[in-house]
């Protein structure tokens, strides 16, 4: 046998769940909400299908990465035996907590548009609830476009997205030749023209395959630092007080900069605005 058929082929998939097929507004994707029992039985198949799809594909180990909300939305008991869950928060790297260099190609599932993208079901970065705009370097970023150069720090490729028309476009302009899934037709910030779950799941299955069969062709996107983190909050007390700390400069009423050396000192910070709280317990 060569020595590539015996090297391990480790493939990523993180899970959000705005993008899900089906999954239209914010009563959804929350633990009390209405329908959130079922979304959360239409994200756990999409995973199933990227994972299934991922081996078909030649992936010989799999990490699942519950991405959203409290972490822990994927029914994991659904899961073949031999793939690993990352769960909970906080963590370092966030959405991407799992990659390094050892990996072959990340999958992207569920995922959705950024904040200062005026399309897209529940377009957001990070918090639709504290963060306004996430900028880098000049160029405002989706949470897709983080974790692309997370992925590309580790010098891995991002081969697949699935998502609203809005978030695979995006991915698509940050990461050539990446294999999309549109799962639904954003009509407005909560409405959407989508097809059913299994016409997703099947739909997904169709892409991580092509992915992954085309994935030493799909450049890892690489940011290279200095770089310059923008943030803009939706409240003017966030940006007061953490520009008190060292090395975080406040730029106007609702705007901190923090310089990075790369991306994962920008995903560590940011970790820590959407987590710190003085309260912590324990
Ligand atoms: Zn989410």
């Amino acid at each position: 046998m060569p020595a590539a058929a015996q090297r391990p082929v480790k493939v990523l998939i993180s899970v959000d769940m705005e993008g899900i097929t089906g999954v239209v507004t914010g009563e959804q994707i929350g633990p009390t909400g209405f329908e959130y029992q079922r979304a959360r039985e239409w994200m756990t198949g999409e995973a199933v299908a990227a994972i299934e799809a991922a081996k078909e594909g030649g992936a010989t180990e799999v990490v699942v990465v519950d991405a959203h909300g409290n972490g822990q939305n994927l029914l994991i008991d659904r899961f073949p035996a031999d793939v690993r869950v990352i769960r909970s928060w906080p963590r370092p790297l966030s959405m991407m907590e799992g990659i390094d260099s050892s990996f072959a190609a990340v999958v992207f599932i569920g995922y959705h548009s950024a904040t200062t993208n005026p399309r897209g079901v529940r377009a957001h970065t990070i918090s639709s609830a504290t963060f306004a705009a996430v900028i880098i370097n000049g160029a405002p970023m989706a949470e897709s476009g983080l974790n692309s150069a997370i992925a590309g720090h580790f010098g891995v490729p991002v081969v697949m997205v699935s998502g609203d028309d809005a978030a695979v476009a995006e991915v698509q302009q940050t990461v050539p030749g990446v294999e999309g899934a549109v799962v639904k037709q954003a009509i407005s910030f909560h409405s959407a023209n989508t097809l059913t779950p299994a016409a997703g799941q099947s739909l997904i299955r169709e892409k991580v395959r092509a992915g992954m069969a085309k994935r030493a062709s799909i450049r890892p996107v690489v940011l290279r630092g200095p770089l310059r983190l923008d943030i803009t909050f939706k409240n003017y007390t966030p940006a007061e007080i953490t520009a008190y700390l060292p090395g975080v400069e406040r730029r106007d009423a609702h705007t901190i900069r923090f310089t990075a050396r790369d991306i994962t000192e920008v995903a560590r910070f940011i970790q820590f605005l959407t987590t710190y709280n003085s309260a912590l317990t324990p």
